[in-house]
């Protein structure tokens, strides 16, 4: 008895000297319009992916521009003395703990969303956001202006910082470039604590580095996002195909093509057979008796997902349209199934799922996601293997392929992709969910799978590069940037000399 009250003590007393040095390196006095928590650190440990339990020392929540730039200058201050990090957080979507900040400092990016979102009319119509904004309230914003971001991600609940910092590609990217293609300014706190605006024209190596810059090199505050028109509405259209080589030159040649749709996805399932009865909820097929026929079972199938944006008015033209670019594709025909709805609920269609998922508790699982990009000359060869041998199914979630056209993309930013005109993403996104019946669900299977998908580039050569990339040494950092590591460490050098930005990444560790 005596002994364990002593331990309590000495315990006690252990967490006061604690906490006081705690303090020390981020005093409360430091000059903030927003607060710092200590207590309140558990969502900050954690991110969607589920895996990584990395609690921070404190969180700042901003107000204010000059607070970021005050808690950076004050860790930068304190230097090789604390092993202090810092970490911008945005929803904390990411997949390997990249927003952590193990024993760090995480700036809860939502608490600048208060800065207003201001739209600009005119010739070439843009928003200005804050860096903690999410997608989904810019659309609803600008849609009052009949107005909208061009290049989207397939979900709209993630912030602006956080899809830039990697690059927000979906189905319309292929015409647009990504979201780090459609940004024409930027305000930028340093690892210095310095505040910077860049563009194209103004500190462009900042504003190229930070676009795709995995947060290495500055904290986003502000992005300037370039707008068009708002359709009103969107036909939206899936079709299947059992020969891959058949779906992706079809896939091709829409995505080549001019005036053809406005988002070109596609999707792999592996030994499905209830997919057509699925889609029959929100979609009508356009031949009833032949669908009703068309059995999927154990067959590995493709499907093809367009869109053709339009306003209400335009309706008989855009079915002509739609007609015409169906006529040059090769799908089975008895599987074409479309809908008519609004733009919005095209857009944020996954939030649906969430809300689903939510409520059965199988949102907050572990996602052992895996994001390629495969080159055009490689993917006849990856999808033979991996959708046939590798696979068995892919109950535990989809499995989205489509090709972009990176001739739209601008080579300037941090973001490494094949060095091919036409590469695909391949982005499997399975939830491990404990299943006593299947050992197909659970974490240490569905990693292993994603061993095999690599360890199958690595002998065929693919000249693969991974999208939200997530690697465990410098060496595999190196060789995912090939020549433009030395580029990357020289800027990194500049704007975050002593490392402290982003460190969940594992790319560069602060100097202590
Ligand atoms: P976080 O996870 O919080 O942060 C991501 C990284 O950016 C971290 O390194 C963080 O430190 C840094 N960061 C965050 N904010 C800032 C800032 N203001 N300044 C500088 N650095 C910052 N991606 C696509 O491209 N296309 C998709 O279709 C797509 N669909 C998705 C669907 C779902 C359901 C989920 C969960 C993710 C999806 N993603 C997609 C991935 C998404 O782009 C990443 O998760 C991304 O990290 C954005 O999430 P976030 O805003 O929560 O950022």
């Amino acid at each position: 008895m005596g002994v364990t009250s002593s331990l309590r003590r000495n315990n006690k007393s252990f967490l006061r000297i604690f906490m006081v040095l705690v303090l020390s390196c981020i005093p409360d006095s430091l000059d903030l319009e927003g607060y710092i928590s200590f207590n309140d650190v558990h969502n900050a440990s954690k991110d969607f992916g589920n895996r990584y339990q990395l609690p921070p020392l404190a969180v700042l929540h901003p107000r204010s521009v000059s607070d970021i730039s005050t808690m950076v200058r004050h860790i930068v201050h304190l230097g090789s003395t604390s092993n202090l990090t810092v970490a911008a957080r945005g929803h904390g979507h990411s997949l390997q703990g990249q927003a952590l900040a193990h024993q760090g400092v995480v700036i809860n990016m939502e608490s600048l969303r208060s800065l207003d979102i201001k739209i600009h009319k005119g010739k070439q119509p843009y928003v200005d956001v804050s860096g903690g904004e999410s997608w989904i309230n810019i659309l609803r914003e600008t849609l009052k202006y009949g107005l909208s971001p061009k290049s989207w991600t397939d979900y709209l609940h993630l912030t602006v910082g956080g899809t830039l910092s990697n690059a927000g590609i979906s189905g319309q990217a292929f015409k647009y470039g990504p979201q780090i293609n459609n940004v024409y300014q930027l305000e930028i706190v340093t690892g210095k604590g310095e505040v910077m605006t860049c563009s194209e024209k103004q500190n462009s190596e900042l504003f190229h580095s930070v676009l795709g810059g995995l947060g290495q090199f500055g904290i986003i505050t502000r992005a300037r996002i370039a707008l068009g028109p708002a359709p009103h509405m969107v036909k939206w259209i899936r079709v299947l195909y059992s020969d891959f080589s058949v779906f992706s030159r079809d896939q091709e040649h829409l995505i080549t093509k001019k005036n053809g749709f406005d988002y070109v996805e596609g999707f792999v399932t592996v030994n499905r057979t209830d997919l057509l009865d699925n889609w029959r909820s929100s979609f009508s097929p356009n031949d009833s008796t032949g669908a009703s026929q068309f059995k999927s079972e154990g067959k590995t199938l493709y499907c093809l997902e367009v869109v053709k944006y339009y306003n209400l008015e335009e309706a008989n033209s855009m079915h002509q349209e739609v007609e015409q670019l169906l006529s040059e594709l090769s799908y089975i025909q008895s599987t074409l199934f479309s809908s008519e709805v609004p733009y919005i609920e095209f857009l944020d269609r996954v939030h649906i799922a969430e809300i689903k998922l939510r409520a059965k508790g199988l949102w907050e699982v572990p996602h052992p996601w895996l994001n390629l990009l495969i080159p055009k000359s490689s993917i006849f060869e990856f999808a033979t293997e991996v959708f046939n041998n590798i696979l068995t199914s892919n109950n535990n979630g989809p499995i989205l392929i489509y090709p972009v056209n990176q001739s739209k993309w601008n080579k300037h930013t941090s973001l490494i992709t094949p060095d091919e005109d036409i590469f695909y993403l391949v982005a499997f996104l399975p939830s491990a969910v404990p299943n006593p019946n299947s050992g197909t669900n659970n974490l240490e299977y569905l990693l292993r799978q994603n061993q095999k998908v690599l360890n199958f580039c690595a002998e065929a050569n693919i000249n693969v590069k991974q999208y939200l990339p997530h690697y465990e040494t410098q060496r595999e950092w190196r060789s995912h940037f090939g020549n433009r590591w030395e580029t990357f460490a020289k800027r990194k050098h500049v704007y975050d000399p002593l490392a402290i930005l982003a460190p969940g990444h594992r790319i560069f560790q602060k100097a202590t």
